[in-house]
């Protein structure tokens, strides 16, 4: 199915100069909600994955979908102070300034072969943090899957070493 006519340019959002690509367009329309999902799903399927994770907030829609369709755990990673049992936290680089992430620390065990989820490959700041968190909780990364790459970011960079999956790129700075 062709997703990029489903994913919402919004100019300007949340300020002046970012093209925002809106996947509340996508995921209201069932079928591309479902072939996204099942793509993965066949895709993971015969791989031997223990755990989906998904990053805060959109990668929970993506990311425990996927979880219930291949029967596995679903872990989230979310952003400071969500989480209520005890924590590890990672910082990264914004445009201006530093934000964190953090997974409860039982939430993976060592040698665990997780699947990282998130709706939107930009500059990769966000998914290297979420990377390096499952990472020191001992787990093994089969592969980091976006619906969406923005490519002009250059955000393949910063996940160098693992494998990148993506579904839709657009050409936007
Ligand atoms: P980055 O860390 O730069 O790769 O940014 C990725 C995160 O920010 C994802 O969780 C996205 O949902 C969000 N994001 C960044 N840029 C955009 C954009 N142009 N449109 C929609 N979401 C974005």
């Amino acid at each position: 199915m062709d997703l990029a006519p489903l994913i919402r340019n919004v100019p300007g959002f949340p300020k002046p100069g970012i093209q925002f690509k809106d996947i509340t367009t996508l995921v209201k329309n069932g079928p591309a909600f479902r072939s996204v999902i099942d793509g993965w799903r066949e895709r993971y399927a015969e791989q031997r994955v223990d755990a989906i994770v998904g990053a805060e907030a959109r990668g929970f829609m993506f990311g425990a979908a996927l979880a219930y369709a291949l029967g596995l755990p679903f872990v989230p990673v979310r952003k400071p102070g969500k989480l209520p049992a005890e924590t590890l936290s990672e910082s990264y680089q914004l445009e201006y300034g530093t934000d964190s992430l953090e997974v409860h620390k039982d939430a993976l065990s060592a040698g665990d072969r997780v699947v990282l989820i998130d709706d939107l490959l930009a500059t990769g700041g966000t998914m290297r943090a979420v990377a390096r968190l499952v990472e020191r909780l001992g787990a093994e990364i089969v592969e980091i899957a976006f619906v969406i790459e923005l490519p002009l970011l250059n955000g393949r960079e910063q996940l160098q070493g693992y494998p990148v999956h993506t579904l839709v790129k657009f050409m936007v700075e």
